[in-house]
Parts: structure tokens; C-alpha cells; sequence
């Protein structure tokens, strides 16, 4: 067993505290990572304000985690001391089921083990529940952790291991490229890393922002037309115009309107969890055969595969680094949608 410092809340209603934590002693094929940096997703938000009503305390948040290894258990053979690591959503899974075979964790039968709040036995992590990146180390087993290529820095790197695979994998899924038009409603963590992403693929891209304050920005990261949705002319001038539409937003939003956006056999892809149910009028899916789908994050080897292609096209996400300290007032302003465009936690300050 050894011992990390973490950043943890104990209510949901509470406020960051630092605390120390226990990690397993290495397994046979585990890494002990030290972490770096550590991104804060929406869904950290999400989970320990418990909007999703399965938050267990002290809650540790952090999925989008870029470190150096430590050390490593007498069988690992994929990792080494000293390699740039990444760890994003899971830690494990069942490996045994149709999805895990099919390089799909993220929807493992058996249900994968999410990096933090997920109930496992304390021999994994001490506790009974996992605790996440906000923390000094972390321990995985070797086919849970990515490499990160050399060439993107550990600090731009770690969004994407939630941001970034998150945007890349339905844009995969969907055959965004030359030729097809891609919209992406909300530019905030995962919005601003998915029109990176899928301007390098080639797409025809174009943002469906609150306002146009970020507008330069969008087209910075490769965006070809951006669009305010508080303008109503903006629902009038697009309709029928998208081949994929990817929902980033952590809102509620009159989905009805969105789908109206796209063409004849389009897809609208939810990615974005706000608490409440979607309503959608049957009518706008079935004219036009529009789809509705959804999407969770991507399977392990995506995700390197994302990293890769990343490191190729000089693709890191945009970030404001801050001290642990600080992780109160960073989640009030990513709920104000105040984040340009991704809060990373520099682990030398936990
Ligand atoms: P974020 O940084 O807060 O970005 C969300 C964006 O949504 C904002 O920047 C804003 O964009 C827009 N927005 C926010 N509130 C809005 C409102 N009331 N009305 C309209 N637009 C609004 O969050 P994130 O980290 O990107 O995460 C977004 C969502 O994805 C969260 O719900 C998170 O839990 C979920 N998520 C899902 C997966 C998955 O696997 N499916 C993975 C990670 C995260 P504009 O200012 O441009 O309008
Ligand atoms: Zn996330």
C-alpha cells in the first residue's frame, strides 16, 4: 500500500479539501503512475455535486490524467519507469465480453470500472469505491494506461484523454472526413478539441455556439462557419444542412430544434449529460429518416489511436493551468461557461 495526496469533496454542497489517500501495492501487471496534470471534465462537476445521484464521499474526480511512470509490477511489458503516460475514463474492464473483445470497453457488458466512483472491492482500491486523478499517483493496470507520443506536452495532452477521445470517436464512428458537414453545438472542453479533431480529419466544420464571443477562436481551431444559437435566423439559415451533429452541451437543450439541422439520413449525437430526460417530437426524426444516438467516450485502442493522430496534427487542447487551490472557482466558471477552454490541475501544487 502506498500513500498519495488528493484533492477531495466530502458534500455535495462542499468545497475541495486536500486529504491523503491510500493506492493498492503493484500488482503483477499494474503502473504506478505519478501524475502531472490532471483536466477537469464537466462530468467531474457532474459526479461530485452528485447531479447524478450516485456520488460516493470523499470524491475524488479526474479522468483526464498525464504523468511519468514510477514504477512497474514483474509482468507489465507495455510501459516502462519513466514513460509519458495517460489515463482517461476506465480502469478496468471484464475483457471477456462482446464489446471489451471488440476493443469497446466503454460498453462492456459487465460494466467497466470507471477511473473514480466506482464501487470495487478495497484489494483495487482502498476504500471500496475508485478515486480519480485529482491526487499525486495513481495505480493501473498496464492495459488501461496510453502512451503519450512525444511531441504533445503532458500538460495539453491530458484533456484529451477524456475530451479528446470523446469528440474522436463518433467522429470515426460516423465517417466524418472530406465531404461531410460536421456541426458541433457548445465550444467548451470537449466542443473546442472536437473541431480540432475534425477539421484535421477533413470535415467541413462548423460550431453552434450560445453567441459569437468565441467565434475567433473557433475559426483559430479550424472551424469554417460559427453560428449563434440565441439568434433565431441561425435555425432558419441551417436547416437541413448537416450530415453529423454532435451535441457537447452539459445543458438542456431543445434537441427538437437541432435535429430540424440536419439532412436527409443525418445523425445528431449525444454526448453531453445534463440530468434531465430528452424530449423529442417523433415527427422531425421521422421525416427526413434522421437518427439520434448517443455516445460514450472510446475504447482503449481508439484512444491511443486519438493520441497518435493528435501528436501527428500538433492537436493539444487549449488550457488554463491552475493549483489545486483553485478547483472551486474552476468549477464555478466552467458551469458559467467562462473556460478557455479546458481547466488542467498542476499536480505539483496537490
Ligand atoms: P464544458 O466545458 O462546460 O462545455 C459545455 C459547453 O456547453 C459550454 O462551453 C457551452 O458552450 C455550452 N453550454 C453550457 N451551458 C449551456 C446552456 N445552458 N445552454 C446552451 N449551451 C450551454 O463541458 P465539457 O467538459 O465539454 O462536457 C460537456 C458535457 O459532456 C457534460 O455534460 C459532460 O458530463 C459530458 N461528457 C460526456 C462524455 C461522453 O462520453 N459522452 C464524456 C465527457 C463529458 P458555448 O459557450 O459554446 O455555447
Ligand atoms: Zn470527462
Amino acid at each position: 500500500m502506498s500513500v498519495a495526496a488528493a484533492y477531495a469533496m466530502s458534500a455535495p454542497d462542499g468545497q475541495f479539501e486536500k486529504l491523503m489517500i491510500e493506492r493498492r501495492e503493484l500488482g503483477p501487471r499494474d503502473v504506478l503512475i505519478d501524475v502531472k496534470y490532471a483536466g477537469i471534465c464537466h462530468s467531474d462537476i457532474h459526479t461530485a455535486r452528485d447531479e447524478w445521484g450516485s456520488a460516493k464521499y470523499p470524491c475524488v474526480p479526474g479522468h483526464e490524467i498525464a504523468g511519468i511512470v514510477a514504477a512497474v509490477g514483474p509482468e507489465v511489458s507495455k510501459h516502462q519507469v519513466g514513460d509519458r503516460v495517460g489515463v482517461g475514463c476506465m480502469v478496468d474492464s471484464c475483457g471477456v465480453c462482446g464489446p471489451c473483445l471488440a476493443n469497446e470497453e466503454q460498453y462492456c457488458d459487465n460494466g467497466a470500472t470507471m477511473t473514480y466512483n466506482t464501487q470495487v472491492d478495497s484489494s483495487i482500491q482502498p476504500g471500496g469505491y475508485t478515486m480519480g486523478g485529482y491526487s499525486t499517483q495513481v495505480v493501473v493496470t498496464e492495459n488501461f494506461v496510453l502512451s503519450i507520443p512525444e511531441g504533445i506536452g503532458l500538460d495539453v495532452a491530458a484533456p484529451l484523454l477524456c475530451a479528446g477521445i470523446t469528440l474522436f470517436s463518433p467522429l470515426r464512428h460516423w465517417n466524418a472526413g472530406p465531404g461531410k458537414k460536421v456541426a458541433i453545438i457548445g465550444m467548451g472542453g470537449l466542443g473546442h478539441v472536437g473541431v480540432k479533431i475534425a477539421a484535421a480529419m477533413g470535415a467541413d466544420v462548423t460550431v453552434l455556439s450560445h453567441s459569437l464571443s468565441k467565434q475567433d477562436d473557433g475559426k483559430r481551431f479550424g472551424a469554417h462557419h460559427y453560428y449563434a444559437t440565441g439568434d433565431k435566423q441561425t435555425f432558419r439559415e441551417l436547416r437541413n444542412r448537416f450530415d453529423l451533429i454532435l451535441n457537447t452541451v452539459s445543458a438542456d437543450l431543445p434537441i427538437d430544434s437541432y435535429l430540424r439541422l440536419l439532412k436527409l439520413d443525418g445523425t445528431l449525437v449525444i454526448l453531453g449529460i445534463p440530468e434531465n430526460p430528452l424530449s423529442v417530437r417523433s415527427f422531425i426524426l421521422a421525416g427526413y429518416r434522421r437518427a439520434l444516438a448517443g455516445s460514450m467516450i472510446g475504447g482503449i485502442a481508439q484512444t491511443q489511436e486519438m493520441l497518435n493522430f493528435c501528436a501527428q496534427h500538433g492537436i493539444g487542447a487549449e488550457i488554463e493551468l491552475i493549483s489545486a487551490d483553485e478547483i472551486d472557482g474552476a468549477y464555478d466558471r466552467v458551469v458559467a461557461s467562462d473556460v478557455r477552454y479546458r481547466f488542467v490541475i498542476d499536480a505539483a501544487t496537490i
